[in-house]
C-alpha cells in the first residue's frame, strides 16, 4: 500500500506540457530541478482547426480524453526515470540519487547526513 501512495504522490508533480497539437508531459527533479518530458503524442485531430461550435466542442472532449488516456501512460514512463528519496522524501533524477550503504538518497541528503555513497551516472 505504501508503495501505491508514493505512485500517486508522484502522480501530483506530473503536470501538463502540450503545445499545439502535441500532447505531453513532464516532471521535475526536486533536488536539481532539470525537467523530464515524456514522449511526445498528436491530438487526432491535430491538424483540423474546428469549423464551428459544434466542431469545437467535440474536438475539446476528444482532446481532454486523449489527453488524459496519454497522462496515465507518461506517469509511467517518467516514474522509472524518478527516484523516491526516503529521508526528504522528495522525487530526484538520476544525476541527483547517490547509492549509499543503508539505503539510496538524494545528494543533498548524503551531503547532510555525511554518507558517502556513490553514483550511478557515468560522466
Ligand atoms: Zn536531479
Ligand atoms: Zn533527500
Amino acid at each position: 500500500m505504501y508503495r501505491q501512495c508514493i505512485v500517486n504522490q508522484f502522480e501530483n508533480k506530473v503536470f501538463d506540457c502540450s503545445q499545439g497539437g502535441i500532447i505531453r508531459f513532464g516532471a521535475a527533479c526536486e533536488a536539481c530541478g532539470q525537467i523530464k518530458r515524456s514522449r511526445a503524442v498528436y491530438f487526432s485531430l491535430w491538424d483540423q482547426p474546428p469549423e464551428n461550435m459544434n466542431k469545437k466542442e467535440i474536438r475539446d472532449a476528444l482532446w481532454e480524453w486523449e489527453s488524459g488516456c496519454e497522462r496515465d501512460l507518461a506517469v509511467e514512463e517518467l516514474r522509472r526515470q524518478f527516484n523516491y528519496c526516503k529521508i526528504c522524501k522528495r522525487f530526484i533524477c538520476n544525476h541527483c540519487l547517490r547509492i549509499c550503504d543503508d539505503t539510496d538518497m538524494c545528494v543533498d541528503c548524503a551531503a547532510r547526513l555525511n554518507e558517502t555513497g556513490t553514483t550511478i551516472i557515468e560522466d
